[in-house]
């Protein structure tokens, strides 16, 4: 996919006149703009699995891995690098062609990325598109991560600017926008969109859609939730969505956001067929597949397969890059390097000479790197 050019920024009012239009002239308009880049009867299938479950400090009001709220999540470790594979590779022969691995960390700590970029290297070996959510992340961190295949970065933003405070006080909008940047600095395609439900109005999905839209390369992906109201978080007796709305923001998603895919989230186990119907129609192109979210059910494999027939939907055929380009093949071989000397006794004996500093300043000269 190629990278998005800026449009001229939204305004407030014209996000409001599209949330206002009639609904058959909305999706006639985003339907219009969703074939001028997308065939209208595809979609794309990804699996989004759960590298490690709970135990996050964060406090967002919407999520049962939060260690404040008492909620039933069964907590875990990083899985190993194995299972991930052998997970990836049923995803696959379910018919996924890209493959999301969620941590639940404010952010990775720099034990992990070995093991994380292992998972990126081993999935892409599949011919899967990959993509992670890892919490907040450094420039480095982001290089890493870049130097290994990564093909994608979710972060949201959940919600807009204005009303984000009611949702997370642990870490503010901005930090959001960091990790984003960090992202897009290193040459990763961003996916990073929000949910619907959680007590916001019609204006705050307008804001949130106009800082998506209005950044300077939006991003590729924009994942569209409808939150499931999960027992012992503070949400959990939320008002619903009502489906018209939740449709008509994916037609202004689309229209505002002609290049990105739409992802049809969390929530869709909810969704009749004939709401999943008009999401299609007003422009989603990707959904979930898998019988679990990050910690939320799913659609059933079946039930999926059913809807797809009676729509004529096909999958969307995977193009995943298998190849590093010229930023990852420069910047991969100082952390390959990195690995084997920790991995080795060398490391012990030269840092028992003294010169410590050696490992660092390679380290140092990759992240000078990326600076470019
Ligand atoms: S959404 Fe992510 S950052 Fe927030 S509490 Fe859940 S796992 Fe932590």
């Amino acid at each position: 996919m190629k990278q998005q050019s800026r449009h001229t920024a939204w305004t407030e009012g014209q996000v409001e006149a599209l949330f206002h239009l009639p609904f058959s002239d909305l999706l006639y308009k985003a339907q219009t703009v969703h074939r001028e880049k997308f065939s209208p009867n595809q979609v794309q299938k990804s699996r989004l699995v759960n590298i490690k479950v709970g135990g996050c400090p964060e406090d967002c009001k919407y999520c049962s891995q939060s260690i404040r709220y008492n909620t039933d999540i069964k907590m875990s470790k990083l899985m190993d690098v194995a299972d991930v594979v052998v997970d990836a590779k049923r995803a696959k022969a379910d018919g996924a062609s890209r493959y999301c691995m969620g941590a639940a960390w404010r952010n990775p700590q720099t034990s992990h990325m070995s093991k994380l970029c292992s998972m990126i290297q081993e999935v892409k070996a599949l011919g899967l598109e990959t993509c992670m959510t890892l919490g907040m992340l450094t420039h480095r961190q982001a290089l890493q991560l870049k130097s290994a295949g990564l093909d994608f970065y979710n972060h949201n933003i959940d919600t807009s600017p204005e009303y984000y405070q009611n949702i997370i006080t642990t870490r503010k909008f901005q930090d959001r926008l960091d990790t984003i940047e960090h992202v897009r600095q290193v040459g990763i395609k961003v996916c990073c969109g929000g949910i619907l439900g959680m007590g916001e109005n019609q204006q705050d999905r307008g804001s949130m859609l106009r800082v998506l839209a209005n950044m300077k390369e939006p991003p590729e992906s924009v994942p569209i939730n409808m939150l499931v109201r999960i027992p012992g978080t503070p949400l959990e007796n939320a008002s619903t969505v009502e489906p018209l709305d939740f449709v008509r923001t994916i037609a202004v998603a689309r229209i505002m956001l002609p290049k990105s895919m739409l992802r049809l989230s969390a929530g869709r186990r909810s969704m009749s067929e004939e709401l999943q119907a008009l999401c299609f129609l007003a422009g989603a192109n990707s959904i979930f597949v898998g019988d679990r979210l990050l910690t939320t059910d799913n659609v059933e494999l079946d039930a999926d397969e059913i809807l797809f027939q009676k729509l004529g939907l096909e999958e969307m055929t995977p193009q995943p890059s298998h190849s590093r380009d010229f930023l990852q093949e420069v910047v991969w071989w100082p952390f390959r390097f990195e690995r084997w000397f920790r991995s080795t006794r060398l490391k012990t004996a030269i840092c028992r000479a003294g010169p410590r500093r050696s490992f660092s300043s390679c380290a140092g000269a990759v992240t000078a790197l990326g600076d470019f």
